[in-house]
């Protein structure tokens, strides 16, 4: 919203007040004044406090310049200016700043009527506010008039209290976005409603054109009704009828208000008592159903989440009754513990945890229903569907029902087992080469890194490299190629130690690890090694063929970078290739 439209809405707001307020207090002065001057039902502080609850306080003044000056307005078009207008004015339109500020305070502005807390909560703000106003209120009238205090402020209070009590509801109603009106536009809703508006007309007519029997609980039946039908639209819409109705007739002597005894305006009243009452029965039941769809309508969003996450999550969701029956249980528990979810819904929680971890589990459980705010945390051994036990973490939280009595505990079960063997198969994945199941690089110069950092004699690095493998792929494939790749790595890896290492560092680059072991012993292993595959024959599609490697070998030294090791058997491969290939060189330097 632009400043500009904000301007313009703000200023249709102040126009409306000014409107409703001198409106209003006309129609008080006319209607509905008792014979020394205090009006019966003063109406007027219903759409300002309306108004206020709606805006924010720094916008309030000139709502309240509008009010005070329609209220000046009425009066001076009425009778001509009196000088007594101005305080009046200001008493009765700071009656409404006192019952908005009170809403404000006990923070039932933005929700009033939507749930049932608020009706109590306004109508305490209703009186209170009409007792504030009506004590200087009924001084200036007493002072004025010369009459006593106390009945004056009797019917101020009654006067006032009644008119906010009516007014504003009806006027926070007619508002579109507060009523609840879109459900009139649903289909079908239209006539029900107009059927329930006659219904509630025939029954105030029936009521209030006689004046023979007291039927005043009558209209009471309809009305309800139209609550329950129509929420807030429906109670407001249909007490102003009985309002329109039951007032029309009233002033006119009919109706069961004249078996009271007293003169007209005493009757006026009493059918103001009797229509507070009639909207303060309506109001709650519209409220709570308001308040049931909000909750219904957040219940729906939280299940459909909790679904959501219950169906994905690779950890088992679960529901159990305070005795332990599980109430749901999440899918996931189909591939962590084999059972089926529906075939554990109604069995008892105890049953599937670890003989041994039973007592221990009970005894958290129990602690942590002293405290149920927190969420509690705990590990056990369960028993899987095939009969074998293993580890799980518990994440626990208990759902607290409407009597604050536990009435549900929902729970997060992780399989600590799995989880670690995901755990283990990732790290290796991560260090392995794909082809060989051998170390990859990165791995392999961690092993070398860990040989330099302990304590032992560090042992002799070697780099191995295939002769003219380029030719085995050209000849006879790539896939052959692979074949000898993994014949010589299954070599390497059956005739070296538990403590040595090897890699695949490169396409056809292998390194070894010779742990403990010195320049001699490791060439001699290399060169047996070589011996093996040359010996070997690797399959082919139509044909067999042997290699031959080459190797270069570096000892461990503590006083070189990881790097320069790796360079400097590298160097000596490289003689190895210039040498004529298949052999084994040291080194410059290794002794
Ligand atoms: P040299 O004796 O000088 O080592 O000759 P070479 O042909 O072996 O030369 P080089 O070491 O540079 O060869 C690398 C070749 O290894 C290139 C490529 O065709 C082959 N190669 C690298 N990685 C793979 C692999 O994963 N599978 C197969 N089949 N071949 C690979
Ligand atoms: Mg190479
Ligand atoms: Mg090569």
């Amino acid at each position: 919203m632009g400043f500009r439209d904000r301007l313009r809405a703000g200023g249709t707001t102040v126009i409306w007040t000014f409107v409703f307020y001198a409106v209003l207090t006309a129609a008080a002065m006319l209607l509905t004044r008792r014979s020394h001057g205090i009006v019966l039902i003063w109406l007027a502080n219903g759409p300002l406090l309306a108004v206020l609850c709606k805006t924010p306080t720094r916008r309030w003044l000139p709502l309240l310049a509008a009010a005070s000056l329609g209220m000046m307005g009425s009066v001076f078009a009425m009778v001509g200016f009196r000088p007594i207008v101005i305080p009046v004015a200001l008493i009765d339109v700071g009656e409404a700043v006192v019952a908005a500020a009170l809403l404000r305070h006990w923070r039932v502005c933005g929700t009033l009527f939507r749930s049932i807390g608020t009706v109590p909560v306004f109508v305490a703000a209703c009186f209170v506010a009409a007792l504030l106003s009506g004590l200087p209120g009924a001084a200036l009238a007493a002072g004025t008039l010369h009459l006593a205090f106390p009945p004056i402020l009797a019917d101020w209070v009654v006067g006032h209290g009644l008119g906010l009590l009516l007014g504003t509801p009806l006027a926070l109603v007619a508002r579109r976005d507060e009523g609840g009106w879109a459900e009139l536009a649903r289909p079908g809703r239209a006539w029900a409603a107009a059927g329930l508006a006659v219904l509630v007309a025939l029954t105030a007519f029936a009521t209030f054109w006689q004046s023979a029997l007291p039927l005043l609980f009558l209209p009471f039946l309809p009305v309800v009704i139209a609550s329950f039908a129509f929420q807030r639209v429906g109670a407001a819409v249909s007490v102003v009828i009985v309002a329109v109705i039951g007032g029309g007739l009233t002033r006119f002597g009919h109706g069961p208000v004249m078996l009271v005894e007293g003169d007209a305006a005493l009757h006026l009243q009493f059918f103001h008592f009797y229509l507070a009452t009639l909207f303060i029965t309506a109001l709650p039941i519209a409220a709570a159903l308001v308040q049931r769809e909000t909750l219904m309508r957040a219940l729906a969003e939280n299940e459909a989440r909790y679904r959501l996450l219950a169906d994905n999550a690779t950890d088992i969701i679960l529901t159990f009754d305070p005795d332990g029956t599980i109430r749901f249980i999440s899918p996931a528990v189909r591939e962590i513990a084999l059972y089926e979810p529906e075939a554990l819904i109604g069995t008892n929680i105890s049953e599937l945890i670890y003989r041994e971890d039973r007592a221990r589990v009970r005894a958290i459980y129990q602690a942590g229903l002293t405290t149920p705010e927190r969420s509690y945390a705990f590990e056990f051994r369960a028993i899987k569907a095939d009969g074998t036990v293993s580890w799980f973490e518990g994440n626990s939280r208990i759902v607290i029902d409407a009597s604050g009595r536990p009435g549900a505990i929902v729970c997060i079960l992780r399989d600590l087992e799995g989880r670690k063997q995901r755990e283990a198969a990732l790290e290796h994945a991560a260090a392995t080469d794909p082809l060989t199941g051998l170390l990859n690089r990165t791995a392999f110069r961690s092993r070398v890194e860990e040989r330099l950092l302990g304590e032992d004699q560090p042992g002799t690095l070697a780099l191995v490299d295939l002769d003219y493998f380029k030719m085995v792929n050209d000849v006879y494939g790539h896939a052959t190629g692979d074949t000898a790749l993994l014949v010589l790595a299954d070599l390497l890896r059956a005739n070296l130690r538990a403590d040595d290492a090897v890699g695949r560092i490169g396409g056809e680059e292998f390194a070894i690890l010779f742990a403990g072991r010195g320049t001699a012993a490791a060439v001699a292993i290399c060169d047996r090694l070589r011996d093996m595959l040359a010996q070997t024959m690797i399959p082919a599609p139509h044909d067999s063929f042997s290699i031959t490697m080459s190797a270069g070998v570096m000892p461990l030294r503590r006083d070189l970078s990881v790097d320069a090791l790796f360079s400097r058997a590298d160097d000596a491969l490289y003689r190895a290739k210039a040498l004529g290939r298949n052999r084994t060189e040291r080194a410059v330097g290794s002794g």
